[in-house]
């Protein structure tokens, strides 16, 4: 069975469509895209360009990307961040009203609010805060069993607030257990944090996998906005149907191109290690406070902590200038905080704002 069965029918029966610097290349004399004949800005470098649409999926930026995550160029879509490809995928492949999405909350809020978007359903596997809210394999496997409507099933590793990471065997379990029924869709966002193998590796071989990356966290990089879907060319040529025509501005993929030269891997290399002293720095401002009830490290660029009073503790921060992140709408994450490593500077004002918390009154 192919995967592209368990896309939409409607997905399937579109015609793509065809835009002008698709279907003939950025050379010659382009009177084709209704552009302007030059661009206000000058002739040097992408800047001369503007007047012009950039490449639909720009040719560079698609082989660098391949080359970093070690998957074939067709294996790639570049994207506008991950949370593009999570939009895409639950476009092309959720029926509104009849299919659903499996999440694991406490995680990443963009998966629910793609599904909600579309109007398909969200079933959820719920972490438990007293396990250190460590995934259930035997729950998610019996939700998957007992749900015919789930077509995608988002997990996160390491995952968003919790830091813990999906094992390769589990993994492979869950490819297995979907086959023919649902893409399993893996988010490293943060997986340049943990030394654990990337499941990219997997694409090659499992026709129902998609992991999505991004340069938005361990490339220093958000304000870019760009990010790659990896699976095999059937679903990226899906996905492709449903994608904004341009979606990265010349700009953007100018600059996408600066931070993948072959130098910047040396400057990453520095970040990811100053950011794992830092978290060690910040692991011990958190573990032995009075008012900290659990530290739960993780495996990412964040932790989380656990305290009876984390509202007031989150706005008695914040007037200190110390920004962090709570979260008032979820009730599973009541009483916890999450704190990003930040530079030695931020986590000795985070000490400093905790010091004077213990100490108040
Ligand atoms: C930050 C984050 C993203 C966002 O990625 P963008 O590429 O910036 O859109 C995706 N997934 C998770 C789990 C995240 O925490």
């Amino acid at each position: 069975m192919s995967i592209t069965t368990l896309a939409r029918p409607e997905i399937l029966a579109m015609r793509p469509y065809s835009s002008a610097r698709s279907e003939a290349p950025d050379l010659g004399v382009l009177l084709n895209a209704n552009e302007a004949p030059w661009s206000l800005l000058g002739d040097a470098g992408w800047e001369g360009r503007l007047n012009r649409y950039p490449e639909p999926q720009p040719g560079r930026l698609v082989a660098g990307l391949a080359r970093l995550y070690d998957v074939p160029e067709d294996s790639v879509l570049v994207t506008r961040g991950s949370d593009e490809g999570i939009d895409l995928l639950t476009r092309v492949f959720c029926r509104a009203g009849q299919d659903a999405i499996l999440h694991c909350p406490p995680t990443f809020g963009m998966y629910r609010i793609a599904a909600q978007t579309q109007g398909a359903a969200v079933v959820a596997v719920t972490r438990d805060a007293n396990q250190a809210f460590r995934l259930d394999e035997q729950r998610l496997f019996d939700t998957l069993d007992s749900d015919a409507r789930i077509r995608l099933v988002f997990l996160t590793s390491p995952n968003n607030p919790t830091g813990d990471v999906i094992e390769s065997g589990m993994l492979k379990r869950l490819l297995h257990r979907c086959r023919d029924r649902a893409l399993v869709v893996l988010d490293e966002a943060y997986a340049e944090f943990c030394s654990r193998p990337s499941a990219a590796a997997l694409v090659g071989s499992h026709a129902n996998l998609v992991v999505l990356r991004t340069l938005s966290k361990a490339w220093a990089a958000a304000g870019l906005r760009c990010g790659a879907v990896l699976a095999q060319p059937a679903v990226i040529d899906l996905l492709r149907r449903v994608i904004a025509p341009y979606p990265l501005p010349s700009p953007v993929i100018a600059l996408a191109l600066r931070v993948l030269q072959p130098d910047m891997l040396e400057r990453q290399q520095d970040l990811l290690q100053r950011i794992a002293d830092n978290k060690q720095r910040l692991l011990d401002v958190a573990r032995s406070r009075p008012f900290i009830s659990e530290v739960i490290a993780g495996e990412a660029n964040f932790i989380l902590l656990r305290t009876e009073r984390a509202a007031e503790l989150l706005s008695f921060c914040a007037g200190r200038n110390v920004i962090l992140r709570g979260f008032p709408g979820e009730p599973l994450l009541r009483d916890y905080l999450r704190i990003s490593v930040g530079s030695a500077d931020d986590i000795e004002a985070l000490a400093a704002a905790f010091d004077e918390w213990e100490n108040r009154e």
